[in-house]
Parts: C-alpha cells; structure tokens; sequence
C-alpha cells in the first residue's frame, strides 16, 4: 500500500519532528504551570513561554509583550474583533470586513450585528482581490476597525495588506489581519505593513494543535482589547487560563523554524505548485481560481470544468489527500462561498480542487498527484454525457435542463 500523498497542508500542517521534540519536556519532567511563582516547576514553565514568546514575536516583528497567546485562530479572530467592539464602544460600532473571510471572523462579525453593531462586508472581484476605493469610501464616523485578511485559505489569495494599512491608519482606525495562511509561509511584519491586530495559529505552520496567538500592538497607537474569557488574568488579562505550556514552546520552535526556512520552503513549493499547475493545464477547461499574481507559494485552486469535485475526490481519495470546495463547509457540499464570491458559478465551484503544498511534500508525490487526478478527470469525463456535449460543440449555457 502506497503512502497516501497529503496536499491539503491549508486545513492542517503535519507537527515538524524538531517541534515535538521541543514539547515533550514539558509533559513530563517539566510540567509545572507557568503561573506558579513558589518553585522551579513553574520558573522552568515560564521560562519555556518567555522563550516561545520571543521566537513568536520575532517571526512577525512584533515585541514580545505584544503576543497574546489563545487556543488558535479561531480564539484570536474572536477575541480581537469582539474585544475591539466592546472596548472602543464610545468611539464608534462599525466594523469593515470582506465576503472571503474565514467562518472565524465572518461568524464573528454576524454576532457583533446581533450586538447591535453594523458591519460593512467588501465584495471581491474576480481575481479575489479588494477595491481599495471602496475600503476607502466605506469607512465612516463610526468606523473602529477593519477586519481583512493576509491570504486566503481556499484561493491562497494575498490581499495588499501594506495599502490596506496605510488607509487605515489615514483614517484612524484600528487594522486587524486574520493572518493564519500567511504566518510562517511569507514574510509577514506587522510595522511595516500598519497591522494593530493579528491572528494567526501553529497547526498551520507545523507546530501542535490548539495553540495561537493574538498580536495587539503596545505603541503608535496603544491597541487594548476587552477580555473574552475571564478569570486568573492571564495574558495582561487579555486572556485568562491556565497556559498550554507544551502548544506554546512547540509553537515557539515552529515559529523559529519557519524564520529560518520559509524563504527556502517557499521557493521550492512554487516550483512544485507551478509545475502541478502547468500539467493540469495540458487538459482541457481547466481553469486556476484566484489571481496568479499576488498568491501564497504552495497553493492552487483549481476548477475541472464539467467534472463534480467530490465526485473526482473519490477517484483518488485512497492515495491523495486534498480539499473541495470549501474546506471548512464541505461536508454540507454547499459550493465554497468563497469561490462564488469571485464570480465562478455553481458548476465552477462544485467543479474546484484546492491542492495546498508543504514542508514535507516531495517532488515524486506532486508527480504521482498529477498523474491520479489526471486520470481521475479523464475518467469522469469519459463517462459524463456534459463532456460529450460539449465535445459536441453543444453550448451548454444554451441549454434547458428538463428539471428547470
Ligand atoms: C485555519 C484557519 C482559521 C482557524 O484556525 P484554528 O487555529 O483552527 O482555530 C482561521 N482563519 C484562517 C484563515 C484559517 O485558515
């Protein structure tokens, strides 16, 4: 039985080995709660998030005091725009987001509206990019914060985060980057690109599950946000609970490690993705979702015109792993809402399949992934009475389906 090839590195990342090596300690000899401040279990557990606190702050140039430490992205999405929302109530109640974002921040923000706060969502256009006119016209009095994300998870499209900074800070107003597809993989620096607020999460950038962070900016301007979870004050209060202390030095070292190695991690999986892209374009109506031009390394997106995604999945789903659609929302087999918000339709986006590349992913499975889901699309093709159509020449937009 063949190993079966895992490219969907954007739904979760493996735990790099020099990470589980870091954590190990700290289930055993070293267990103490960094919170205890009587005795050298808890000194050596402090130590152990001082240090993680250092290498994850040293990752996206922030200062370590900036690093607020949650169970993930999910945790930081909330506690950033929820925090926001309640602590700068007197300044104002609007909030700016985009359609594209992930379920953590758009869910997030249809609570804030049950609040009684307002919130505008951006539209995309086909490329997956924001008008930054119309970030501009949408801002108002009212405005406190704008919620946009670094890249997407489903496209691997990056939004100009630098220029989205700049009119924030024109504005006054607050930038948060849901940062989680970004961190690690590209360089990110929260001063240079006018970031107040950031989230992102070690399952994606091979470190453990169920650890992430907030980064709140401490000067130019002082960022505070008002706590989600209440109790011992942990985190500058920000975030209370007892720390993850194994999660937080394993992220730690995963933060190091992609410091030192995602330049060279990048170069060699936009080979490998542009390579997987070239050979799947050899078939016919194969279409790559999402602009080409600013996109993360290791992602595509791509849309078998004709063919049904999870019924091409199953053709390799014994020795690949990948995404259709929507990762997150695939069980309901809903097409992706983030594919139709670039303006693909129903066919298109039931039709996409998100390959997702990695730090371990090698140059022989890209090859033998090509090669499956080749055949896979030959195949479903040959047996679909559409693709005859359209070999036919038959316009199938023209066409009135008996169910209609
Ligand atoms: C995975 C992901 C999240 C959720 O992260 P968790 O750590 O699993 O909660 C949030 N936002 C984006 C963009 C993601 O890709």
């Amino acid at each position: 039985m063949k190993k079966l090839i895992y490219l969907d590195n954007n739904s979760t990342t493996p735990t790099d080995p020099r990470v589980v090596e870091t954590m190990i300690p700290y289930f055993y000899e070293k267990h103490g709660n960094a919170a205890s401040r009587s005795h050298k279990y808890g000194w050596e557990a402090e130590e152990a998030v001082d240090y993680a606190r250092e290498q994850v702050a040293q990752l996206i140039g922030a200062d370590p005091k900036e690093i607020i430490f949650t169970s993930g992205a999910t945790e930081a999405d909330n506690l950033a725009i929820k925090g926001v929302f309640e602590m700068y109530a007197r300044k104002g109640n609007h909030i700016i987001t985009v359609t594209t974002e992930h379920k953590a921040v758009l869910d997030t923000c249809k609570k804030i509206e049950k609040l009684g706060g307002e919130v505008t969502y951006l539209e995309v256009n086909d490329k997956g990019l924001i008008d930054l006119d119309e970030l501009r016209a949408a801002i108002k009095k009212n405005t406190i914060l704008v919620s946009i994300m670094w890249a997407n998870n489903e496209t691997g499209v990056i939004q100009p985060v630098k220029e989205i900074g700049k009119i924030c800070e024109e504005n006054g107003v607050l930038f948060f980057s849901d940062a989680t597809q970004a961190v690690g993989k590209i360089p990110v620096d929260v001063i240079e690109n006018g970031i107040h607020l950031m989230a992102f999460t070690g399952h994606k950038m091979y470190g453990p599950k169920g650890v992430g962070a907030l980064y709140v900016r401490r000067k130019k301007p002082r960022v505070k946000v008002t706590a989600q979870l209440d109790g011992g004050g942990h985190e500058r209060g920000m975030r209370s609970g007892t720390l993850n202390v194994p999660a937080i030095a394993g992220f730690g070292k995963a933060a190091e490690l992609c410091r030192l190695e995602m330049e060279q991690d990048a170069k060699r999986l936009s080979v490998l993705r542009d390579h997987l892209e070239a050979e799947f374009n050899k078939l016919e109506e194969v279409y790559v979702n999402g602009t080409t031009e600013a996109r993360m390394p290791h992602v595509a997106n791509i849309s078998f015109k004709h063919v049904e995604g999870e019924g091409l999945m199953m053709t390799f789903n014994q020795n690949v792993a990948v995404s259709s659609g929507s990762a997150c929302t695939s069980a309901s087999l809903e097409p992706s809402y983030v594919l139709k918000a670039l303006g693909l339709g129903d066919d298109l986006a039931h039709s996409s399949i998100r390959f997702s590349l990695g730090r371990f992913t090698t140059k022989e499975e890209v090859d033998q992934a090509i090669e499956l889901v080749s055949n896979g699309v030959q195949h479903m093709r040959d047996l679909s009475p559409i693709w005859e159509m359209y070999k036919e020449g038959i316009d199938l937009d023209a066409v009135e389906w008996s169910e209609h």
